[in-house]
């Protein structure tokens, strides 16, 4: 399926270059097909219509509104207890697994089947034994449950480090989901930081130090981060240094001991007190506009890490990019409108310099898309019964636009003291590149595996498994 696509692409750019050049980006194009993956982490259509009315206003377009095509991926997932069962709210593990595997899994598990434990061949396997390029890159630490998923096979995704599967083991000790069987003395591949010590990923940006800091299983004094470097990895700390990386090796950047701050801050989400009886006052919370949020210096941009990992990808041809923003979830949990709109602006302006890229490069495929839906959602700023002295039940934001109009965001998922959670909605999928004009509008996650692979030519199983 992949010659005929390529021949396509370039018989189409022959016609309009001409030959003596087309010849050339043909060949390339056959050669050497990348893929970049951009997810926004509960980025569904509310975060994004948000982010849109924000930033660029109700007739604005961001770019990804203009890339090439557009449909709905189908999120999945299954009951640990019973995978034959359907569950309707997935999270980032499962859904993260179904993209980089292939499988229908249950929440919080890495890479691995639902009950059996079975390890799943995941894309980054599969291109770096066949000498194709791989990263990540990622707002999130880089054991965070989206990036593990693509180079880590664990019971369950708070495994992030050696200590914490002790401690989490411990803390949680009725969960069916423990990774006691991960640990390398019981013939496991150990916490997530020591699998991705020992991957052989081209380059791996984002957060997470402190994972890497502890002490390795099985050693006294060697850390993880001591590993990846044994292992070959050359590791950074410095957004500087992300100018300077040395070609020839694999690169580890741990920016931040956890996760990145987000870029954009304002008030958070209030909940408004029932009223009992109308007064004349609208019963909503004050409206504001989003500032720069002072902790997001010194810290790389998404860009600036992902035009970092393409730069050092090239020397492969071919490669696998996994582009991650994690504050669109994060902050949706913390009901922190800003924090989530500035991650959709980080994800804007990095998909602006990839599709610069793509247009030198047309084997480049570039597919935008969401693990699973989130709380946020746009209600009318003043609640359609207000002068009755309705509000909300949920928390509420609202927000100054671009437009000069207050738009209502909502959150209502979760009681006061907790969190916000997912939503089971739909998540959209943009693309642009050889071959999207003949996707399907709608497909299950899982398809991402597939495209993926058969873009880049990738075999269907590891040597180890044939
Ligand atoms: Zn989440």
């Amino acid at each position: 399926m992949r010659l005929p696509l390529y021949i396509i692409v370039g018989l189409a750019f022959s016609l309009l270059v001409g030959c003596s050049r087309s010849a050339d980006v043909s060949a390339t194009a056959m050669e050497f097909p990348k893929v970049i993956l951009i997810i926004g982490d509960g980025m569904d259509d509310q975060q994004i219509t948000i982010a849109r009315n924000y930033l660029v206003g109700s007739s604005g377009q961001l770019t990804m509104d203009t890339m090439q095509f557009r449909g709905v991926m189908q999120v999945q997932a299954v009951s640990e207890a019973n995978p034959a069962e359907p569950v309707y709210v997935t999270s980032s593990a499962a859904a993260a697994t179904a993209m980089a595997s292939g499988i229908v899994t249950s929440s919080r598990r890495i890479s691995t089947f639902a009950q059996t434990d079975k390890d799943a061949v995941t894309i980054m396997e599969l291109a770096n034994n066949a000498a194709t390029g791989t990263g990540i890159v990622t707002t999130a630490s880089v054991t965070d449950a989206t990036p593990a998923s693509f180079m880590a096979h664990v019971n369950a995704r708070w495994c992030q480090g050696p200590e914490n599967m002790a401690r989490d083991n411990e803390r949680n000790p009725r969960m069916s989901y423990q990774c006691t069987n991960d640990y390398k003395t019981r013939g496991g591949r150990g916490s997530i930081a020591e699998q991705i010590a020992e991957t052989k990923m081209d380059i791996v940006l984002g957060g997470g130090r402190m994972y890497f800091d502890q002490i390795a299983e099985g050693e006294s004094e060697t850390t993880v981060l001591q590993l990846a470097r044994s292992n070959g990895y050359e590791v950074i700390t410095r957004r500087s240094e992300l100018q300077t990386l040395p070609r020839d090796k694999q690169i580890l950047g741990l920016f931040v001991p956890d996760l990145m701050p987000p870029m954009l801050r304002g008030n958070g989400a209030t909940m408004t007190p029932a009223v009992e009886q109308f007064d004349g006052n609208l019963n909503v919370p004050e409206a504001f506009s989003c500032e720069d949020n002072p902790e997001f210096v010194d810290v790389p941009r998404l860009l600036e890490m992902a035009e970092a990992a393409i730069s050092h990808l090239e020397r492969r041809g071919s490669f696998m990019l996994v582009i991650e923003n994690e504050s669109t979830d994060e902050q949706s949990h913390l009901r922190q409108p800003c924090g989530h709109i500035g991650a959709v602006a980080q994800i804007e302006e990095t998909l602006r310099f990839v599709l610069e890229y793509a247009e030198s490069h047309p084997e480049l495929l570039v597919i935008v898309t969401a693990d699973h839906g989130h709380a946020a959602q746009i209600i009318s700023e003043t609640n359609v019964f207000a002068r009755q002295g309705n509000s909300s039940p949920g928390h509420m934001a609202r927000l100054i636009t671009v437009d000069g109009s207050i738009m209502g965001i909502n959150y209502g998922t979760s009681r006061p003291n907790f969190p916000e959670g997912h939503s089971g909605v739909q998540v959209p999928l943009l693309a642009s590149g050889p071959g999207v004009e003949k996707w399907p509008i709608f497909m299950p996650q899982t398809e991402i595996f597939h495209i993926a692979r058969q873009h880049l030519g990738l075999k269907d199983s590891l040597p180890s498994d044939q």
